[in-house]
């Protein structure tokens, strides 16, 4: 079976982890920080904060903006549980922006007009999270510009995004948003087996985040409510997690990071290459915004289903029964069960349940070669020709 997305480890990338094996430490050491510089300096943003997932760094991302009990976040429908579930564990209320038909993320006319709404109801939302889905920057000009109107603040859930370009700039550098979140599970761009980090250019909340990952506690005197103890004095000044990251992962991420510009290249040319090769079939090929690079983490089709016989789980069953590991990115949130108790339904969010019906991502990762990819194609001919 081809899979939909796959890692690649280098011979460089295992002899970077036994190192970290061979020395002093293991964890809490000097790899973390520089995985953190390497990514914080690559991306233009001013710290990064390295955790164990970046499930987790959206965590204290939101405590970090003060989320609580009380307020709201919003997402997009369209995305993995995480995005919205953030929300929940800090104890505040999630709601959903419908996508954008043509990029498949949150729409900011939705947007505008959700927010216009919320401002007469008096409930709007402390945060947004926004989605690069596939790897494609959201409008942020446009969120930005809302946010400045009403007073929210944006977390960029770029977990398919490391290496995406909007107007030009790094996704990361934090011109639109407060804090970007990066993950490195290994279906993701790089990875370092799990791992996330979140990126901001404020001394602030960096502060936060990195105290929030660990315990809650600080060494440093600066922060404490009275002079150290002695030599062994540590103070726990809030309640914290465990959310570090392991030195052999940031080890691992360093050396993924000197791929990662190639990686997102060799992406553009899969995707340019399917893109050719699917012009006739009855399927919608992914529309790229001229502000966007994407990183092109999924090469999502939709399926043209009044030009087809079969339908949506047919066209699926089939291409994985001939190989080709399709999947589909994503059920919409609001959908799953534990959501749909909130009072969420089926018919709340048209766009993307549209999109839920017709989506199929194609195999999209850096060492699918050309006859993989070929394939595919030949399977998706036979399967919509059938
Ligand atoms: C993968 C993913 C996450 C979670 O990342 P982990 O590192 O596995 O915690 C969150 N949001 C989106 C959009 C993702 O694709």
């Amino acid at each position: 079976m081809i899979p939909y997305g796959r890692q690649e480890i280098t011979q460089a990338d295992v002899d970077a982890v036994i190192g970290v094996l061979q020395s002093d430490f293991l964890t809490q050491g000097p790899a973390v920080p520089q995985f953190e510089a390497c990514v914080a300096g690559h991306v233009g943003a001013r710290h990064g904060v390295a955790c164990n997932s970046a499930t987790s760094a959206l965590h204290v991302a939101c405590l970090a903006l003060g989320l609580g009990p009380g307020d709201w976040l919003w997402t997009t429908p369209i995305t993995f549980v995480a995005s919205a579930n953030c929300g929940l564990y800090c104890g505040a209320q999630v709601d959903f922006v419908d996508i954008d038909p043509r990029t498949y993320n949150l729409c900011p006319v939705a947007l505008a007009d959700k927010l216009a709404a919320a401002e007469a109801a008096g409930r709007l939302p402390k945060i947004l999270v926004v989605v690069h889905l596939c790897g494609q920057p959201c409008d942020m000009a446009a969120i930005h510009a809302l946010s400045q109107r009403y007073g929210f603040r944006i977390i960029e859930d770029a977990s398919h995004a490391i290496g995406a370009r909007y107007r030009g700039e790094y996704v990361g550098n934090g011109r639109y948003s407060d804090i970007t979140v990066f993950s490195f599970h290994p279906v993701k761009i790089i990875t370092t087996a799990e791992g996330g980090m979140a990126l901001t250019n404020s001394d602030e909340l960096a502060h936060k985040m990195a105290l929030l990952r660990s315990h809650g506690i600080t060494r440093d005197a600066a922060h404490m409510t009275h002079a150290p103890d002695g030599p062994w004095y540590y103070q726990q000044v809030e309640l914290g997690f465990n959310y570090r990251m392991t030195e052999l992962q940031a080890a691992l991420g360093v050396s993924q990071m000197q791929r990662l510009d190639d990686y997102v290249a060799r992406r553009h040319g899969l995707a340019r290459r399917y893109d050719e090769l699917l012009a006739r079939m009855p399927v919608t090929v992914p529309w790229q915004h001229p502000d966007a690079h994407s990183a092109l983490h999924l090469y999502v089709i939709r399926l043209n289903l009044d030009q087809i016989r079969q339908t949506h789980l047919e066209v699926f069953e089939a291409l994985r029964q001939r190989g080709v590991g399709v999947n589909l990115h994503y059920i919409p949130v609001h959908s799953q069960p534990y959501y749909a108790r909130m009072g969420f339904k089926v018919g709340d969010f048209p766009q993307s349940e549209r999109y839920y019906a017709e989506a199929i991502s194609l195999p999209m990762y850096p060492t699918l070669t050309h006859a993989q990819q070929d394939h595919v194609v030949h399977a998706l001919e036979q399967v919509l020709t059938a």
